[in-house]
This record gives structure tokens, sequence and C-alpha cells, in this order.
């Protein structure tokens, strides 16, 4: 379906409205509930073009420690506000994300160079994280009974306290209100640090939060936004001895210096990391289907996915026939302005992050990988514009089947057997997650089991079901997010036992 042309140019338009406010000055912080700078700033730049979008408030350890002080003073007040209360102020947050919802999504889009046709989505899927652990919120702290002979013992479920978030550059506003909403819902207080490279939806984010919170008469700093680089605020805000827990969301080596940083103090974490993750191809699957869904789950979000399926492991029978066919498709995705409706694939979010996707060209070649489509550099190198790209002929060992490149970059491999597809799939470092295309329902099971992923898709691109447990395996993650698995981590359960009569204690110190 081709777009009027009119719907780009209004997009644009439009985009430059909700942009001005950030060229005007830095964007800030919100600490306690008032916009605040730093004495330091950094440029954020366009993906399409590379010129700067903006200056951003480069926070360091004041600013945290600020922020992290705020978040513990307003835990004393949001943590005791009643979860019905929560569920009516996150909904009204969620009301407010759907009616800015498109202002979120072309910032979004500006900020990140994802098209527009998918911010669009991620705006409102923000809207309805807020929801479903707004309804969620009244029954957050219900646990369990427990009796035995002597004592009714039941548990409870109390907020941890002020939480640090750590988001990364890719979806930031979806992905932070994945944390932030459960997090809220459970009464938990927060800190949030975006990633320095798409940080603009982030204050979009807070004032909305923020607004809601101080017109209900409730504390500023009940959400609190540093912005500011992984090194200094980021780094800062793991080791704040007033945050009890940190929700990151990013590389798998940052995960390693986040535990490093919070061991002092005892952080709870959770990390969702890095993924290089399969989908497998068996010759008896619906082939068309599967081919829409091989594209799907590596070319859009322009490849920066931690769900994307990267290594496509395709039976031997329909391998050359289907990379054919794959190869064709590559050619004809349209790369273009992310703003315009018609684009399936835009720049890639930094000019480093570009270098790095094309480096891997090299890698592949010099390993013995054939290049069946893409592997330049595209809309005559303007931004940071890469084609998608299709690797074949590769085997597992190579660097572009092995390293996570957080691109438009696929690399397809045979398998003979459904034994031989196992064993490549999990001979990997990262274990996010799996998808497999098969008709035969026995052996659907039997992968699904044997795959070394925290979440297998079975004859479907990745859909979310709010209440399901999301997260990785291995390298790829810490914990669960989703449904009840997210109170889990921003809770701590607490065993209260009281005795059915005043319980006989054996007496001591009692000598006659
Ligand atoms: P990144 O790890 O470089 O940065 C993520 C965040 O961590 C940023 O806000 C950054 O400023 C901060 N940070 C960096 N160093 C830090 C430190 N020492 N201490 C504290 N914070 C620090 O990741 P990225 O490049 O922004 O994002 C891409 C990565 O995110 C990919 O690996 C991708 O797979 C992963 N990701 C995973 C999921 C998932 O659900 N598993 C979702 C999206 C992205």
């Amino acid at each position: 379906m081709s777009s009027a042309p009119t719907d780009a140019a209004r997009n644009r338009e439009l985009a430059e409205t909700y942009l001005e406010r950030f060229r005007k000055g830095p964007a800030l912080h919100l600490i306690a509930g008032e916009a605040q700078g730093s004495k330091a700033t950094f440029d954020n730049l366009r993906p399409t073009d590379n010129s700067v979008l903006g200056q951003i408030a480069r926070g360091g350890a004041q600013e945290i420690d600020q922020a992290a002080r705020a978040a513990e003073a307003a835990f004393k007040v949001w943590s005791r506000v009643p979860g019905a209360r929560r569920r009516e102020l996150l909904h009204e947050i969620a009301d407010r994300i759907e009616a800015r919802a498109e202002e979120i999504a072309l910032v979004e889009s500006s900020d990140t160079g994802q098209p527009i046709r998918y911010m669009a989505k991620a705006a409102l899927r923000g809207a309805e994280n807020f929801r479903f652990f707004a309804d969620r919120a009244p029954g957050a702290s219900d646990g369990q009974s427990l009796p035995d002979q002597d004592h009714i013992n039941y548990t409870i479920r109390q907020p941890i306290g002020p939480i640090g978030v750590i988001t990364p550059w890719n979806t930031p506003f979806m992905l932070s209100t994945w944390k932030i909403a459960p997090a809220l819902a459970a009464g938990c207080t927060i800190v949030h640090k975006p990633a320095e490279w798409s940080p603009l939806s982030a204050v979009l984010l807070a004032e909305i939060m923020n607004g809601v919170f101080v017109e209900a008469g409730l504390p500023g700093g009940i959400v609190n936004l540093v912005h500011g680089l992984g090194e200094e605020a980021g780094k800062t805000l793991t080791e704040h001895e007033a945050i009890k827990a940190v929700a990151f969301v990013g590389e798998t080596t940052t995960g390693s210096h986040i535990m490093r940083q919070g061991a002092a103090t005892l952080k709870r974490v959770h990390f969702e990391l890095g993924g290089k993750n399969p989908v497998i191809v068996f010759d008896d699957a619906d082939l068309d289907r599967a081919l829409d869904a091989v594209l799907f789950m590596i070319y859009s979000l322009n490849g920066e996915r931690c769900t994307s399926s990267s290594r496509a492991l395709i039976q031997a029978s329909i391998y050359d026939s289907f990379t054919d066919r794959l190869a064709e498709r590559v050619k004809k995705i349209t790369v273009g302005d992310p703003l315009d409706p018609a684009t399936e694939m835009g720049p890639l979010i930094h000019p480093r992050h570009a270098e790095k996707v094309l480096s891997y060209v090299g890698h592949a070649k010099a390993d013995g990988a054939a290049v069946a489509a893409g592997g330049e550099r595209a809309m005559d190198g303007a931004g940071n514009y890469v084609q998608p790209t299709l690797y074949t002929q590769a085997r597992n060992s190579y660097r572009v089947a092995q390293e996570e490149i957080f691109g438009p970059v696929l690399t397809a491999m045979p398998f003979e057997d459904e034994a031989e597809a196992v064993s490549i799939a999990n001979d990997v470092r990262y274990g996010l997650t799996g998808y497999i295309w098969t008709r035969d329902v026995g052996r659907a099971h039997r992968v699904a089991r044997d795959l070394e992923a925290g979440m297998v898709w079975v004859n479907s691109e990745n859909v979310r079901h709010l209440p399901t447990p999301f997260g990785g395996v291995k390298n790829s993650g810490i914990g669960r997010d989703g449904g009840d698995y997210s109170f889990e981590f921003y809770m701590e359960t607490k065993n209260i036992a009281v005795a059915f009569d005043s319980h006989k204690v054996p007496k001591i110190g009692n000598k006659p």
C-alpha cells in the first residue's frame, strides 16, 4: 500500500513543531518535580543526517544524588497510596499518553530513526503497559496463605523502594513504560536514566507522569529523570545507596558492569540484555508465512531490536530456494525517511553504530560468507542509512552468526535435521528468543523444549501477551518481566506467622 506523499510532509512539519522546544534550550532533568539543568550538556543527533537536534543536560553524581534522595522521600508517601488509587492515577497517565501519542511517536521517530509506522504503535503500547499494570496495582501486595498446625502463615508483598531504571536507545518510550509502569503499580518510586543517543521521549514521559502526580497532590519525586552518559550518570545511579534495585535494558557487557557497580550496595538487578536469536524453518512449514516472519523479525525496527531473529536456520532441502526468495524481498525493502509512513527501514541510530554494523561486511567476507543482499550504505551515504543485508553460505562459527550486530543484518545457515537445528540454535552465548516454523506438532514442542531461550514462538513472529513472562537465559538476561513476574522484582515478600493460640514456647532460663 503506498501512502500519500502528503502524510510524510505533514509528519515532517508536525515533528518540527514538536522538536522546536528541544532546539530552544537543553533537554532538562526532572528532579523532585522540578525541571533542572546541568553545567555541561551533550549533543543529540538526528539519525537521518546527523545534524544536532538539540542539547541534553549532562547529569552526574550530584544530580543522581538529588534524584535518588527525592525518590527516597517520595517513596514514604507513594508506597502507602492505596492500590485502587494507584490504579486510577496510572490509568490517567495512560490517557495522557494516548492524547499525546502522535507527538511521542513523531519525536521518537525523529530521535531514533525508527520508522513512524512502528513508532505510532509503540507509543500506544506504552499506554497499554500503564493500563495493564494499573489494573493489577490493587492486588499487587496479595500473597499466599500457608497454614500449619499451630500457625496461620501468610505472605504479603511490599514495594522494595526507589528503583533505578536504565534504558537503551532502540525503542525507548515503550521499553521505559515496560519498566516504570509495573514499578509504580507496585508502589516504588523511580529514577530514570535514558540512553544518551535517544533521550527525547523520556522527557515527554516524565512530564506526563509528573503532571498526573502533582495534580493529585502527591510529591514531585515519585518519578525523576536524569539525563547523562552511561559511565557517569548511569554508573552513579547503580551505586547509589538509596536505590534498592536496578531495572536495566541494554548490552550484555553493560549488564556485567552494572552487577559489579551495584555489588557494594547489594543491588537487586533485573537485566534484559542482548540476543542472537534463531528462527528455524523446517521444510514442512507454511513457507510463505515463514518468509514473511523471517523478514519482519530482522528488518522491522531497523534490526535494532533485542528479539530480532538475526540467525535464520533453514532446512537444507529448501535452503537455496528459500534464501533466493529472501534475497529478492530484502532488495525490495523501502529504506527512507522514518517520518514517511511508506518507509520500512530508517537510518540507524548513530554514526558509530552504522560503522559497527558495516564493519561486519568485512568479517563476513573474511570468514567465507556470501553477501546475498545489501552490505553497503544506503540513501547515497546520507546520515546513518545502511542497506538491509543478508549473508548466506555462513557457518555458525562465523562472527556474523555469533555476535549481536543489532542492525538490519541476517545470517542464513542450512541444517539437515531437527537435532542439527537445535544444536546450531543453542551454540551461541545468548538465549533470549527462538522462533520455530513447522507443521509437525510433536517436533514443534520438542524443539521449543530444547531451545536454550527464555521465550519461543511457534509459527509466529514475536507477538506479546502482557501477562506472559518476558526475559532471557544465558547472556541474554536475568529475571522476567510481564504480569505478576514484574511484581516479583519490584516487591519484597514478607511472611507473617500468627499462632492460633498463644504458642507454647520452649522454656529456657527456667531452673527451679
Ligand atoms: P547499552 O548497554 O550501551 O546502554 C543502555 C543504557 O545503559 C544506556 O542508558 C547507557 O547510558 C547505560 N549505561 C552504559 N554504561 C553504563 C554503566 N557502566 N552503568 C550504568 N549504565 C550504563 O545498550 P544500547 O546500545 O543502548 O542498547 C542496545 C542493546 O540493548 C542491545 O544489546 C540490545 O539487545 C539490548 N536490548 C535488550 C532488550 C531486551 O529486552 N533483552 C531490549 C532492547 C534492547
